[in-house]
């Protein structure tokens, strides 16, 4: 049994997951839907979107995220791979600063326009 807090949405409900011999996951203590789907996800192959911030070639920084969620256990990973990025300027808002990272399928983007 994990007990987890769901962060679908503001209310926070307390999740209990669990998975049997066949892998079917029961949840309890979720108020709706979307919270079984998340703690099933969060047993089976939890996934966090990025947030971050690269360096520019004009000496600021750009705030950055992944265009999709990239699993929990590379996100770290993730994270260090930005540190030797340097976005070229101008940068508009949803623009491909890493494409692919570390072969997840997912980009990552700027969440600002910078000139
Ligand atoms: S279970 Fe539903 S109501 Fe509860 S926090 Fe998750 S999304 Fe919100």
């Amino acid at each position: 049994m994990v007990t987890m807090t769901c962060i679908v949405c503001p209310l926070g409900c307390t999740l209990s997951a669990e998975k049997d011999e066949n892998g079917n996951v029961t949840v309890t203590g979720n108020s709706c839907p979307r919270g079984a789907k998340y703690a099933e996800n969060e047993l089976t192959f939890p996934v966090r979107t990025l947030t971050s911030t690269v360096k520019t070639d004009k000496g600021t920084m750009l705030p950055v995220k992944t265009s999709a969620p990239i699993p929990k256990d590379k996100v770290r990973e993730a994270a260090n791979a930005l540190s030797g990025v340097v976005a070229k300027c101008p940068v508009s808002i949803g623009d491909v600063i890493v494409k692919d990272i570390l072969g997840t399928g997912s980009d990552i983007i700027a969440t600002r326009d910078m000139a």
